[in-house]
């Protein structure tokens, strides 16, 4: 049995208390559903003094889906987003980008601000304590040098959150709330700008600063989805993954957003692809075509369950489909 090391745990009731007993004890953490982050502190990854829980806050799980203004909660359960017709019609990526993160059990628990802040992955760091101990920590806890790519300078694990790939090819913000010179500071960021490169930072959130709500544009016409490959479709993180977002006007594409996740230590928007689509008209050789692009921006290292090249052939694979399935 791995136990978990001692905290104090506070349990706030509104979002400036929450900010408030975050910024008043450095090193204190955010928990949600809690179905990563304490698995992590039984690996002995994070040793958090205080943890904060943000499952009583009622403001953080308010969602508003009025046309032309869809505004989600952060402590919205992924069940919910999976299960919701109207979020399944408008922004299909996301409910099934949520279904399909774990397993339904975990969906019940799991919000989409954790989802969002996961911790990026990698074989040689996801591990207990004395799993890593034998092998010698790696540079994102304590070591020297990358197990997965020893001449590398920085830490390539894997952002393996299924959400961020689907509210990013759907244009998504995340708004930031944190507390400041003794006032609620807030701050709102597309998505691709929250995510770092980088398997050790991997978001650009500031101390004692929480996500607290995503702002999704409508745009009528759209469609959209999301695909992802795993080594079982019962339960498990993501090996690659991708989600796509379109309209087809008068016979041509607009508005095309696509983006990988589960390649590279951040969701990436595969631009080329993009560039190639927009504003043609939906013809299946450019449709395969602009899939080859689609893992241009990636260059996974060999620290997950299945090969980097096996990786980027299946999120190529998967978005040619998910295009035809979308224009078709
Ligand atoms: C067996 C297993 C399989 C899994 N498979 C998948 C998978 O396929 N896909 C996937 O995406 N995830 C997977 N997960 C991870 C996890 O269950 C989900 O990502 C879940 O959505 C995390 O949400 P949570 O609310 O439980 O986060 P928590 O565990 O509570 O928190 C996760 C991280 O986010 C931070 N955090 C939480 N809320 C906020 C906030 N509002 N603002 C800032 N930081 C915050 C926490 O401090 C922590 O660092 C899996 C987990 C397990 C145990
Ligand atoms: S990619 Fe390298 S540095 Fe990062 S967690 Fe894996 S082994 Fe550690």
């Amino acid at each position: 049995m791995m136990p978990l090391p001692t905290f104090r745990l506070e349990r706030p009731a509104t979002l400036v208390e929450a900010l408030r007993c975050l910024s008043e004890t450095p090193g204190s953490l955010p928990v949600a559903g809690g179905t990563d982050l304490l698995v992590s502190m039984k690996h002995g990854l994070f040793d958090p003094p205080v943890l904060v829980n943000l499952s009583g806050i009622e403001e953080l799980r308010r969602t508003n889906l009025a046309p032309g203004n869809v505004e989600l909660g952060a402590g919205v359960r992924l069940a919910t987003l999976r299960d919701d017709p109207e979020l399944r019609r408008g922004h299909a990526a996301l409910a099934e980008a949520a279904g399909v993160v774990a397993s339904p059990l975990l969906q019940n628990m799991g919000t989409l601000g954790g989802n969002l802040c996961l911790d990026t992955r990698c074989r040689y760091y996801n591990q207990s304590a004395f799993w890593r101990n034998s092998r010698g920590y790696c540079l994102k806890r304590g070591g020297t040098i990358c197990q997965a790519a020893p001449a590398a300078k920085r830490c390539f694990a894997v952002s393996s959150c299924d959400t961020a790939p689907a509210l990013t090819a759907l244009g998504a913000q995340v708004r930031l709330a944190r507390w400041e010179d003794g006032a609620l500071g807030l701050r709102e960021l597309p998505l691709e700008q929250f995510y770092v490169e980088d398997g050790i930072e991997r978001v650009t959130l500031r101390p004692a600063e929480l996500v607290s709500a995503v702002l999704l544009p409508v745009t009528p016409g759209t469609r959209s989805g999301f695909r992802k490959y795993r080594v079982r479709d019962s339960i498990d993180y993501p090996l690659a993954s991708v989600a796509a977002a379109l309209r087809v006007e008068d016979g041509v594409l607009r508005g095309v957003r696509v983006a990988v996740g589960a390649l590279a230590s951040a969701p990436l928007l595969a631009v080329e692809t993009m560039a190639l689509l927009e504003g043609q008209p939906p013809d299946p050789a450019l449709l395969a075509e602009a899939a080859e692009l689609v893992t241009k921006g990636s260059k996974p290292v060999k620290n997950q369950a299945s090969s980097p090249t096996y990786r980027r052939h299946m999120a190529r694979v998967m978005c040619r489909r998910l295009l035809a399935d979308l224009v078709a």
